[in-house]
């Protein structure tokens, strides 16, 4: 790639993180950021188009691909979703409660045939 950040004249790598102004070019996220806020310029480095902090681009990634984080839609699948676990979880308290009633059941039996075996 041969594009430059013509604040501090490097060229971008694919790992860059990079500011667009809103006339269209590109510098280096840091480089816009000291230009803009710490040296109080209100015009782009480029073309010297009047630009404020407020319209920068921020943050455009070259090398990583779009990120699509799916997002369920609307709280509603949700709350769902939700209710759905909470139920399948008293179940499995429900279960527990019987698996553990059969044990006491059983030492029980147990016990009885220990007795009777005396
Ligand atoms: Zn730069
Ligand atoms: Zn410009």
């Amino acid at each position: 790639m041969n594009i430059a950040c013509t604040i501090c004249l490097d060229r971008f790598f694919l790992s860059s993180t990079i500011s667009a102004s809103p006339c269209g070019h590109l510098f280096h996220d840091k480089c816009l950021d000291r230009w803009l806020i710490d040296e109080r310029k209100k015009t782009c480095p480029q073309c010297r188009t009047s630009i404020t902090p407020k319209q920068i681009l921020k943050k455009l990634y070259l090398m990583e691909p779009l990120c699509q984080t799916q997002v369920p839609s609307g709280g509603q699948d949700s709350s769902e979703l939700l209710n759905q676990l909470e139920t399948q979880e008293t179940k499995i308290l429900e279960c527990e409660q019987r698996c553990r009633k059969a044990l006491n059941d059983l030492q029980k039996v147990n016990e009885y045939y220990y007795i009777l075996l005396l």
